[in-house]
């Protein structure tokens, strides 16, 4: 029998710390998967595009007047203050809170498990649906910018040609308004309806124009 602080003890103690790492080293990295400007949006961060096509903010971590901040595909640099980090360390300074309990935020922002991230395939899986559902929502925002666009030529062409009260021409354009309300404030869901009825062809001519 060998004394317990021999060999026998140390690969208890090995095993233990091994069921313990995984579990933290896995949400910092499915999190790290996520796209920074998703993760970004969903904490209130507007980011726009700059000239050489990166993505920029108002620094929030000093008092900035103009955007100072530029977002890479895996971090953050702001260049009048100098903070600097990847998504995690953004939410964290952001929140306030250590790394891990800004990890844990992202996750649960993003339906990532928290708690139970020992299944490697489990964790994949959800990684692909929390991906897939963020390009699915940049697909539908991409929709609603053009569906947009296309309506406003609309409801211009519809204004031309109406140089006498005319009610179809009238009751067309306060359709395409209220769609146009929706589509630039409503929410994904508000503009995913409007996707959907385009598509059932329950939008009449601005469900068609929307579509073309
Ligand atoms: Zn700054």
């Amino acid at each position: 029998m060998k004394p317990p602080g021999s060999a026998g003890g140390k690969r208890c103690e090995n095993k233990l710390s091994k069921s313990i790492l995984p579990y933290r080293s896995n949400i910092f990295q499915s999190v790290k998967e996520l796209p920074i400007d998703e993760v970004l949006g969903r904490y209130g961060i507007e980011l726009h595009p700059t000239g050489g096509g990166r993505l920029t903010c108002q620094c929030i971590f000093h008092d900035d007047h103009r955007p100072s901040l530029i977002v890479y595909s895996d971090g953050f640099h702001c260049f009048a203050c100098g903070a600097h980090g990847d998504t995690i360390s953004f939410v964290a300074r952001l929140l306030n809170v250590r790394p891990f309990e800004a990890a844990q935020d992202i996750a649960r922002r993003f339906g990532l498990p928290v708690d139970q991230l020992h299944d490697r395939q489990q964790v994949k899986e959800q990684i692909k649906a929390a991906t897939d559902q963020i390009e699915s929502e940049r697909a539908l925002r991409a929709w609603a910018k053009q569906a947009y666009i296309k309506l406003v030529v609309l409801r211009r062409a519809c204004f031309l040609v109406l140089d006498e009260p005319d009610a179809y021409y009238c009751d067309l354009m306060d359709y395409a308004d209220e769609i146009l309300d929706t589509l630039q404030f409503g929410s994904l869901s508000d503009k995913l309806a409007v996707l959907e009825g385009a598509k059932a062809d329950k939008l009449g001519l601005p469900g068609v124009v929307m579509l073309a």
